[in-house]
């Protein structure tokens, strides 16, 4: 398993960019499969238009304690990107103007930016109904300074959203890294110790599980059944709900289907589940994301493609909602793996 980033490797496609130009040539240029805008044009869905902006979702940098295989911010250790006070105070400054309901912030293991705790209190304080942090974890135990997360995030009824791609550690440890299981293992008990996850408590504990391997997600509410049945007989773990979302061909996900020669084979799934129920609510609909030096795009995906709005507010610190929601959303075939079976999305099945 790498333990650098593909920046850290210089690797071809992030260094040039050179993700889209996979995503639009080959067996969609040759017309094998067809192009992502042209199937959401035969429901009249293109160019993809927003709704109502509902969530704003904040990256607050690249840097974690992990490097998993499949990572599609392509985020590590070696990855120095992390939000400054200045960029937090200018989306501080949108959280208070905006009309969207829901503050999801993710990285990276967001824990790391040394002012996260900082940046949650003040968006407490700004009046965020829904605030929810993606943790991985693995960091509530990587060291003393952050045990206390678990009654950190308590104290600001925060909506906890971790990644388990496993209940076996087996399939996690090799997606994730030696030892992550044990350490998420630890950490969801400590979270259930403070009351995250009960069956009838307000502090919500979801997990996300995403595939091992070059394959689709199954059923996500038999998927919900199997982990909630495991983890409980093994280690009287509670959760809430469980999202099961699917890899998108991007950052360290292409990389690996493209090495383990599966990159045809998995666009070729992807069209294949291709749901135009799901096109409706892909999460681009409804976001703004933020990147960590404040720049905006329309899912944490595009923003990993270096896609920004097509708008001419481009940056958090020009925001203007209005603006914002009459531009069309930038579109490729990565967009596939959002509108596969059931949809998907950061927060599992949309249909
Ligand atoms: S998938 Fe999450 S935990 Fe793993 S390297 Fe990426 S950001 Fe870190
Ligand atoms: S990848 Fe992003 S832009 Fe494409 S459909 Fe999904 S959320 Fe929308």
């Amino acid at each position: 398993m790498a333990t650098k980033s593909l920046k850290a490797r210089h690797n071809a496609l992030v260094t040039d960019n050179k993700q889209l130009e996979i995503l639009e040539s080959g067996i969609f240029e040759n017309g094998e499969l067809p192009y992502f805008k042209d199937k959401i044009a035969q429901i009249g869905q293109f160019p993809l238009r927003p709704k109502k902006l509902e969530i704003l979702q904040i990256n607050v940098g690249y840097m974690c304690n992990q490097v998993c295989e499949h990572c599609h911010v392509d985020a590590g250790p070696d990855r120095k990107e992390i939000m400054t006070r200045e960029t937090m105070e200018q989306c501080l400054e949108v959280i208070r103007n905006t009309g969207a309901h829901t503050l999801d912030l993710t990285g990276g293991a967001l824990e790391m930016n040394p002012n996260f705790r900082w940046f949650v209190e003040e968006a407490a304080r700004a009046g965020v109904q829904d605030f929810i942090v993606r943790s991985n974890l693995t960091i509530i135990r990587a060291n003393k300074k952050y045990y206390d997360l678990p009654e950190f995030f308590k104290k600001y009824n925060i909506h906890v959203i971790s990644s388990m791609p496993h209940y076996t550690r087996g399939k996690t440890d090799k997606q994730r890294g030696e030892g992550v299981f044990d350490k998420s293992i630890k950490a969801l008990q400590e979270l259930n110790a403070v009351g995250y996850g009960m069956p009838d408590s307000s502090l919500r504990l979801d997990l996300v599980y995403n595939p091992s391997g070059a394959f689709l997600p199954g059923d996500q509410s038999a998927l919900e059944r199997d982990f909630k049945k495991a983890l409980m007989e093994d280690f009287e773990i509670q959760f809430h709900n469980l999202f099961a979302i699917t890899n998108l061909p991007i950052a360290r996900f292409l990389d690996y289907l493209m090495a383990s020669g599966n990159y045809e084979d998995y666009m070729y799934s992807l069209v294949e589940a291709y749901n135009p129920s799901a096109v409706e609510n892909v999460m681009c609909t409804n976001t703004i994301s933020v990147s960590w030096d404040g720049w905006l795009y329309d899912c944490d995906f595009n923003q990993m493609l270096g896609l920004k709005v097509a708008s001419k507010i481009k940056h958090i610190k020009d925001y203007n909602e209005e603006v914002l929601t009459d531009r069309n959303i930038i579109v490729s075939q990565h967009c596939f793996g959002c509108t596969a079976g059931a949809g998907s999305s950061c927060q599992g099945s949309v249909t």
